[in-house]
């Protein structure tokens, strides 16, 4: 019997306006870089609104540079100009660190091994985290048993880095290690706390987490610099899942309850929280376990509800980056624009008509790909596939155009959709008989239609 899954928290819609600017400026810095020496003619000025007017950044693969970007390249004649493919990762390549075995031989079906002999541009888009996105990258390569470039990969955190100089000092949250810090300072960021550095010059903090020698060993000595409270933090970026949700949750609302982010300190108001981002707001995610894990949307939602109950009523306002919001997906479309360009030789002016986005969670894969489609001048199709968060036999909180079973099944059915499309395109240039064609193809493979 189909079960409703819970719906995914609404999109906030931010009244901050400050925060909106940031991400104006964030989102001019973003395109100029990944533009590259490529100019940019796909750059609208009137691109559609975002999905929530304020919780939204735009991330870019940037940490390190773009795949240079060969313009003078050719086009190569079997590779796909009209359509496209672009992947989440977690619950439909890689599962608890595991790769689903049919996203080898996706991959290889994209890249021409099927019986068009067609080869398909495609990108990643996850909003999972916790390391470079060059790393990150490497390990993506090793485990899909071919070469992945962050030119085609964006991921959670990345757009935190256009936020490097605007903050000084900041908390960062999340990760294995001293990982994140390392991800922030790379990202330009140079006063870099860790709750460890917190937890180290002030065991009291949090009464029951003592840091392992190698965590007192790796933070930074914060007395050496005088009194904790000489310290203001001017922003909290939760880069990756918390390993510590309980101390990690203590010291951010410490911050959070503070007189303008001063450590030590406890505002009279509780009006004055520095700014609070996270990398993603995705409650559940697909790891080991049968059954969808906790992800760090729930920690945000334990941040704003614990805030409250402990000030009597105040609101605590953070923000989110990554998929479901709009933006997010805007510039997944430039990146697969000079991903085209650079690797496959494709117009970058051009974009594709279809791009079929590959996702295991309806509330931000399917939510995001539906909504970039309302906005978008060409086709964002949603594809669900049931190796990950959703889970089969429950009705999604947000309907994809297709479900399938695994990530080969997405690809062969967007590859074959497609080709149907062009015989009927080169029969006549009738488009309805295009339609008529496709009509059924999309309903026989559409076997979630729990009602
Ligand atoms: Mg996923």
């Amino acid at each position: 019997m189909a079960t409703l899954q819970r719906p995914a928290a609404p999109i906030r819609t931010v009244s901050n306006s400050s925060f909106a600017e940031s991400f104006d400026i964030a989102r001019r810095k973003l395109d100029k870089e990944l533009d590259g020496n490529i100019s940019s003619p796909d750059s609208r000025p009137g691109s559609p609104a975002s999905l929530a007017t304020g919780s939204t950044v735009t991330p870019a693969e940037l940490s390190t540079p773009l795949t240079p970007f060969n313009a003078a390249i050719d086009a190569d004649p079997d590779v796909a100009d009209e359509f496209a493919f672009a992947f989440d990762i977690d619950g439909v390549l890689i599962r608890g660190g595991k790769v689903i075995p049919e996203a080898i031989e996706a991959m290889k079906v994209l890249n021409g091994e099927n019986e068009y002999g067609v080869k398909v541009p495609y990108i990643f888009l996850t909003n999972g985290g916790g390391k470079t996105e060059a790393e990150r990258c490497g390990d993506l390569s090793r485990q899909l048993e071919l070469e992945v470039s962050p030119g085609q990969f964006i991921c959670g955190h990345t757009p935190m880095r256009e936020m490097a100089d605007r903050y000084k000092t900041v908390l960062v949250v999340g990760g294995e290690g001293e990982k994140c810090r390392h991800v922030a300072e790379g990202y330009g960021f140079t006063d870099v706390i860790t709750p460890g550095d917190i937890l180290k010059a002030n065991a009291a903090v949090s009464p029951f987490r003592k840091l392992t020698d190698t965590e007192h060993a790796n933070s930074k000595d914060l007395l050496s610099r005088g009194q904790l409270s000489d310290i203001v933090i001017d922003a909290v970026f939760v880069f990756a899942d918390s390993r510590e949700w309980a101390s990690d949750l203590q010291i951010m609302l410490d911050i959070a309850m503070s007189k303008g982010g001063r450590l030590e300190t406890r505002s009279e108001t509780f009006d004055e929280s520095p700014p609070f981002y996270f990398s993603h707001n995705d409650t559940l995610w697909a790891a080991q376990h049968e059954h969808p894990r906790l992800g760090m949307g729930a920690l945000r939602s334990i941040v704003e509800t614990t805030f409250e109950s402990v000030t009597g009523g105040k609101k605590l306002e953070t923000h989110a980056f990554g998929k479901p919001q709009v933006s997010t997906f805007e510039f997944a479309t430039r990146l697969l624009q000079k991903w085209r360009a650079a690797q496959h030789g494709l117009e970058s002016s051009k974009p594709p008509e279809t791009v079929y986005f590959v996702g295991d969670t309806p509330e931000s894969d399917i939510r995001g790909t539906n909504a970039m489609n309302e906005a978008s001048d060409n086709d964002w199709f949603s594809i669900l596939v049931k190796t990950g968060v959703y889970q089969d036999g429950t009705e999604p909180a947000y309907k994809p155009r297709q479900t399938v079973e695994t990530v080969l099944d997405a690809v062969n059915f967007g590859i074959r959709r497609e080709m149907e499309a062009r015989k009927a395109r080169s029969a006549g240039p009738d488009e309805k008989a295009v339609i008529e064609k496709l009509l059924p193809l999309d309903a026989a493979a559409q076997p979630t239609t729990t009602a």
